[in-house]
């Protein structure tokens, strides 16, 4: 069961874009996540209920980061939800129209909707996961690239 979260944790790649090499903590109320920045790649590291969790995202250039689930390169990418890590918004389901400014972060306009729309992509990401299938898909995009 995915929990709706008005404060997505988002990695967005401008934040470190003049480091290569160290460490930094992204930090919000319900999540911290340790980041170890490499010259191509940031090792993302938390813990949810007493379990640790890592992802490697890769760097795609100063500004833009590959994401984890369909390759698409992105300037930011959000954990909505914290077992399965950090998605695009495409894949994290945060459709951008679907959303409004609330000053700082983006708000649903309706969450419930939203919330339905993100428990499919969840489950379809993590069967995509079990599969093996998502590492096919990068790897053919990376040959066309
Ligand atoms: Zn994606």
């Amino acid at each position: 069961m995915v929990t709706y979260r008005e404060d997505a944790l988002q990695l967005r790649a401008i934040q470190f874009q003049y480091r290569r090499h160290g460490t930094a903590v992204l930090t919000l109320p319900w999540l911290r996540v340790g980041v170890h920045i490499h010259p191509t790649c940031f090792t993302l590291l938390w813990c949810w209920y007493g379990k640790r969790h890592h992802q490697v995202v890769r760097r795609v250039s100063r500004l833009l980061v590959e994401c984890p689930s369909c390759g698409r390169r992105c300037a930011r990418l959000y954990c909505a939800d914290p077992t399965v890590g950090f998605l695009c918004y495409r894949c994290a389901g945060l459709k951008l129209k679907r959303w409004r400014r609330n000053g700082y972060d983006r708000v649903p306009v309706r969450p419930e909707a939203w919330l339905k729309w993100l428990e499919r992509q969840v489950a379809k990401s993590a069967k995509a996961k079990e599969r093996g299938a998502d590492g096919t898909k990068r790897a053919e995009r990376g040959a066309d690239a």
